[in-house]
């Protein structure tokens, strides 16, 4: 007890309330809090008892005795005051003991993580574990604690719905005065809408802010890297840098906000074609930049440059006005006209202004090569069209062979075209082009149905058991069609499914092996036999393989060309036919000129065989003759 009555006799202004005062004559004593004044002036806080005292001679005395209660006052308002900062901040609080038991958390806490205080009080902090951090993080973070006493950082954690979220976290120690460990106090902060934000500036930094396509600078980023694959890939990169013609014009009559609705139209309708890992960007203005990887020929790229072109025959509504707008572009393709982002772009800006100069609504290849395929591609572009009405197009017939008694076992069907001008267009010009164009559909049902009239009535004479390989493209079996075409001809044309074969090449059934199986598995239901095409050029896996409803594998010419005197395409070929075998699949040699390549073939246990040293295509009429000469 610390009685300084003496000091407080020194503020005799206190006057003592009539109520303190009535307690004391009847309870004889009572107590009372107050703000009193020392000496020096200091105000200090007050606790005074006071006591009636009656002696013998009945003489009343007070006593009156004081307390300094400062200090506990001071800790009075703290605690008050840190209970109200644990209650309201917006912060999470946790207060866990010194094994880390959750004893107490704020509401904030609740809000963020939307965990109740019942839910948490007893546990281990790690029920809010992300799962995001590998142990190593959670090892350093104690270890920081119990160093220096704190840590704070960036941590993913779990909200009770299961959403992970970025949290700001601040994990301090609380020691005694033994400095034991009595605890940890963990206060954090919700920082997913500032992690937001910081995505959104950095988008901004590479998005132009009115198409909210990639900038210059992302451009550049994205095409480093497809150029580098593109080189691994051995593909080719197109840079197609595009100016929308007369766009001043539209500016000045419309304004400025009408101008901009145009842009984003435009930028919309070419991003609607755009693969996904292709870029459309906007370099500001009126121009644009397209960077597309995986070509694998000039002929590809020419054929996208015109769907581009294809886009602006419909005119753009804007503000219930209608604008009819064209484009001028110019291409450069990497690795020919450069290697590096900027001389890709350099080039095509240089190959559209000539575009530009052309009068405009066209587009110009950097290198002048490139033009000649493009006017090329055109040409029999053009040209396959009426190809298709004038009936330009016959089938050829290649015998094949059983190599082990030189039976036929029938013909591959090759569609062949006579242009009245360009003369015979080799397949392998056209197929392509009329792939892109789709208007392979309509070869192939001709090329499907000249095979059945010609095999059944080479049947019903009696001229051939074998059957007719038909090639089929992936274009045509897409097409949900296909099935129904190919059934419709057999009842039509009373052909029997077993006079009927298709090849499909490997290469387009190895891009995506799920689809393309099931598609095949209804063609086999039909009952057609199906072969592989080119294969040991499409990197088959062997679980694939085993799975596809194939009859027989086509050893792909350029490995046939190389026997028996390469030891690479020896291998191949060996592993092919043993692997085959494995898997009950029958081998057919294609491109066999030579009677070594025949022998090699035929030691090895090749089955069947197709080449010019057989036969080479014949047309139909040919192929009749041929087959009543050898009865
Ligand atoms: P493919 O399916 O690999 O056809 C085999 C090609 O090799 C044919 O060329 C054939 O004439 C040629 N050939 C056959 N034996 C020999 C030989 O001993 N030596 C040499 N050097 N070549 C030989 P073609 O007829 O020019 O056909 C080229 C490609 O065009 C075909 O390759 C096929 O992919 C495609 N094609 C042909 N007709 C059609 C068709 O009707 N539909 C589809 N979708 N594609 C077709
Ligand atoms: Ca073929
Ligand atoms: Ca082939």
């Amino acid at each position: 007890m610390n009685l300084i009555l003496g000091r407080y006799l020194h503020c005799a202004d206190v006057t003592l309330p009539t109520t303190v005062i009535a307690t004391v004559e009847k309870e004889g004593e009572a107590t009372i809090e107050f703000r009193g004044k020392r000496k020096d002036g200091t105000l200090f806080d007050v606790l005074m008892a006071i006591k009636k005292i009656i002696d013998h001679d009945d003489n009343v005395f007070y006593l009156a005795s004081c307390l300094d209660i400062s200090q506990i006052k001071e800790n009075e308002r703290q605690l008050r005051q840190s209970a109200t900062v644990f209650e309201n901040t917006t912060e999470g609080v946790m207060i866990t003991d010194a094994n880390a038991t959750i004893i107490d958390i704020n509401d904030a806490f609740s809000d963020i993580t939307g965990l109740q205080r019942s839910e948490v009080i007893g546990k281990n902090p790690s029920i809010l574990q992300s799962g995001r951090h590998h142990n190593d993080f959670y090892e350093l973070m104690w270890k920081s604690i119990e160093d220096k006493g704190s840590w704070q950082g960036e941590i993913w954690n779990r909200r009770k719905n299961g959403e992970i979220f970025p949290e700001w976290l601040n994990i301090s120690s609380v020691k005694n005065e033994l400095g034991n460990i009595e605890g940890f106090i963990s206060v954090f902060s919700d920082i997913t809408s500032l992690k937001e934000t910081a995505e959104k500036l950095d988008f901004l930094a590479y998005h132009d802010h009115l198409t909210e396509l990639p900038n210059r600078t992302l451009l550049k980023a994205r095409l480093e890297h497809t150029i580098s694959t593109a080189k691994r890939n051995k593909t080719l990169t197109a840079v197609m840098y595009m100016d929308i013609d007369n766009f001043k014009n539209i500016n000045d009559s419309y304004g400025h906000s009408l101008g901009d609705k145009i842009l984003v139209a435009v930028a919309k309708r070419i991003n609607n074609i755009m693969r996904e890992d292709d870029t459309l960007a906007r370099l500001g203005g009126d121009e644009f930049i397209i960077a597309m990887n995986h070509f694998k020929s000039p002929e590809h790229v020419v054929h996208f440059v015109q769907i581009i072109m294809n886009l602006f025959e419909e005119s753009f509504i804007v503000e219930e006005k209608e604008f009819w707008i064209t484009l001028s572009m110019g291409i450069s393709i990497a690795p020919d006209d450069g290697i590096t982002p900027e001389i890709l772009i350099k080039n095509a800006d240089t190959a559209m202004y000539e575009a530009k100069g052309d009068g405009k609504s066209t587009f110009k290849f950097y290198n002048k090569k490139m033009s000649a395929i493009s006017f090329e591609r055109v040409v029999v572009e053009n040209a396959l069209k009426s190809g298709i009405n004038n009936h330009e197009f016959e089938v050829y017939y290649q015998p094949q062979e059983d190599l082990s008694n030189n039976e036929i076992i029938g013909f591959e069907a090759l569609v062949r075209w006579h242009h009245p001008t360009l003369g015979v267009v080799s397949p392998n010009r056209f197929i392509p082009i009329a792939e892109d164009t789709k208007m392979i559909l309509a070869i192939g049902e001709f090329v499907l149905k000249q095979a059945c009239k010609d095999i059944k009535k080479w049947h019903d004479e009696g001229l051939c058991d074998g059957r007719i390989a038909v090639n089929v493209s992936g274009v045509q079996l897409e097409h949900s069609e296909f099935a129904e075409i190919l059934k419709y001809c057999l009842t039509h044309y009373e052909v029997d499914p077993s006079m009927i074969e298709i090849e499909v090449t490997e290469s387009m059934v190895m891009k995506n092996p799920e689809r393309w199986i099931s598609i095949l598995e209804e063609i086999k239901r039909i009952g057609v036999a199906i072969s592989i095409d080119d294969f040991g050029t499409g990197y088959s896996s062997l679980s694939c393989l085993r799975r596809l409803p194939a009859d027989t594998l086509k050893i792909d010419r350029s490995f046939i060309q190389d026997i028996p005197n390469e030891n690479d395409a020896c291998s191949i070929v060996n592993a092919i036919i043993n692997m085959a075998d494995s898997l009950g699949l029958d081998t057919l040699a294609e491109g066999i000129e030579t009677m070594e390549q025949r022998e090699y073939l035929v030691e090895k246990g090749c089955k069947y065989a197709q080449g010019f040293l057989f036969s080479r295509p014949m047309n139909g009429r040919d192929t009749y003759s041929w087959l009543k000469e050898r009865q």
